[in-house]
């Protein structure tokens, strides 16, 4: 059965694609024989082996015998896997294949990997060349946070989009407000009602473009900020001109000198906290529960990669914190002279460098049988007894703390453990 790596929807299976993307960037072909399909979703596959086997077919005219065969080879090797499925599954899929060189000239192996993106994949595209074409999905898995942006005074307001660095400007709306008269008694009084009526009509339009503007991106937006000269954000922010939902995700009122575009480049400048608290909020939730335990509770938590492998034998561990950037491995090896086999957290690097491990009896050459990240390897045992694995960015003073002084894994415990 094809193995298919599904949509990521956990931290640790966001890390998992991370790291993959990362490994086929370090593969090349000795030609130009290296495939990256890119499907749609919902599109029959059928219609996609017609494809390739025309593809097929056009690869017979290439020139070099080795270059030839490989490409046909990985056509084949692509074909007799896309026959598990019927059409394109949710957000489509991506298909890398190719021979990929061991050592020397004719040591080339076949590699297939085949992925089901966090995103909808847009166009149909098939490619050969001498490396994978990553960036379509290397785009989708960048952190494209979305926040809402409204810049508002008496005379205007601009409603905008944050999409990670990027802004864009959906509407600038004018109030039509005219300015203080110098007008007394009655007349006045009414010329005030009518300047309210007229701003309550324009904080009106202004929300509803909002309303249709954010509230389309769900989950996905992390946030709304509001900011503007004058008292007029706040009269906005109070009233019910925003829907409910987004009304609860304002994290804050900024005091700005400009309106109009100008005013949303400043106000993004001068909401960088507020925005990126909530980017890694929930990372520094979690990091802070354990640090409030380690000081209140000490024996409910345990932290370092020995202690916590052991509390994950135990059954102990109910939420493991890990850090993206631990940058270790989990390998079982065999001594070549004395058969013993043993298994050994070892740096990431060794296993990328292929540096000789040492064994520990004999002194002979290790050789690695089986290899995967840390991260994984904890996955897969906490999957077992019932434990939470995130993975923590290192991007807030929490995470941080978490690579480098405890040296990047700790738990939280289920029941006490005497371990330190
Ligand atoms: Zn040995």
């Amino acid at each position: 059965m094809a193995e298919v790596l599904s949509k990521p929807r956990t931290s640790v299976e966001k890390y998992r694609l991370k790291k993959l993307i990362e490994e086929l960037e370090r593969k090349t072909g000795r030609g130009t024989e290296l495939i990256s399909l890119y499907i749609p979703p919902g599109r029959p596959i059928s219609d996609v082996i017609a494809a390739l086997r025309e593809e097929h077919g056009t690869a017979a005219n290439i020139k070099s015998k080795q270059t030839r065969k490989n490409v046909q080879d990985a056509l084949e090797s692509i074909m007799q896997r896309l026959k598990y499925f019927k059409k394109a599954p949710e957000t489509g899929l991506i298909v890398f294949c190719g021979a990929i060189p061991r050592a020397g000239p004719g040591t080339e192996k076949i590699e297939c990997y085949m992925i089901v993106p966090p995103e909808p994949v847009s166009f149909y595209l098939y490619r050969c060349d001498s490396k994978f074409y990553l960036e379509p999905l290397k785009e989708m898995i960048r952190e494209k946070e979305t926040y809402g942006i409204i810049v508002i005074d008496r005379n205007e307001a601009t409603v905008a989009l944050l999409k990670g660095k990027n802004i864009e400007i959906v509407k600038t709306l004018t109030s039509g407000i005219p300015g203080k008269h110098e007008k007394g008694g009655q007349s006045q009084r009414r010329f005030a009602r009518i300047i309210e009526q007229l701003a309550h009509e324009f904080y009106k339009r202004v929300g509803e473009h909002a309303n249709k503007a954010f509230l389309e991106f769900g989950e996905n937006l992390k946030g709304v900020i509001i900011g503007g000269p004058g008292p007029t954000k706040e009269d906005f922010a109070k009233g019910d001109y925003l829907d409910y939902r987004l009304k609860r995700k304002v994290l804050g009122l900024v005091d700005i000198g400009y309106t109009g575009e100008e005013g949303v480049f400043e106000l993004m400048w001068k909401a960088q906290d507020l925005i990126s608290e909530s980017r890694y909020a929930e990372e520094r939730r979690l990091m802070q529960k354990f640090l409030y335990l380690l000081a209140k509770n000490p024996e409910m938590v345990t932290y370092g990669i020995n202690e916590v492998l052991q509390a994950l034998k135990h059954g102990a561990a109910g939420l493991i914190l890990i850090s993206e950037e631990i940058g270790k491995a989990y390998v079982i090896a065999r001594c070549k002279a004395c058969k013993l086999k043993i298994e050994k957290i070892v740096d990431e690097k060794v296993i990328a460098r292929e540096e000789p491990l040492k064994c520990p009896k004999c002194g002979g050459i290790l050789e690695i049988v089986e290899a995967k990240t840390l991260v994984d390897y904890i996955a897969e045992k906490a999957e077992k007894t019932g434990a939470k694995v995130e993975v923590l960015s290192t991007a807030t003073v929490e995470g941080n703390q978490l690579l480098n002084v405890f040296g990047g894994l700790a738990a939280i415990l289920r029941f006490k453990m005497s371990l330190r």
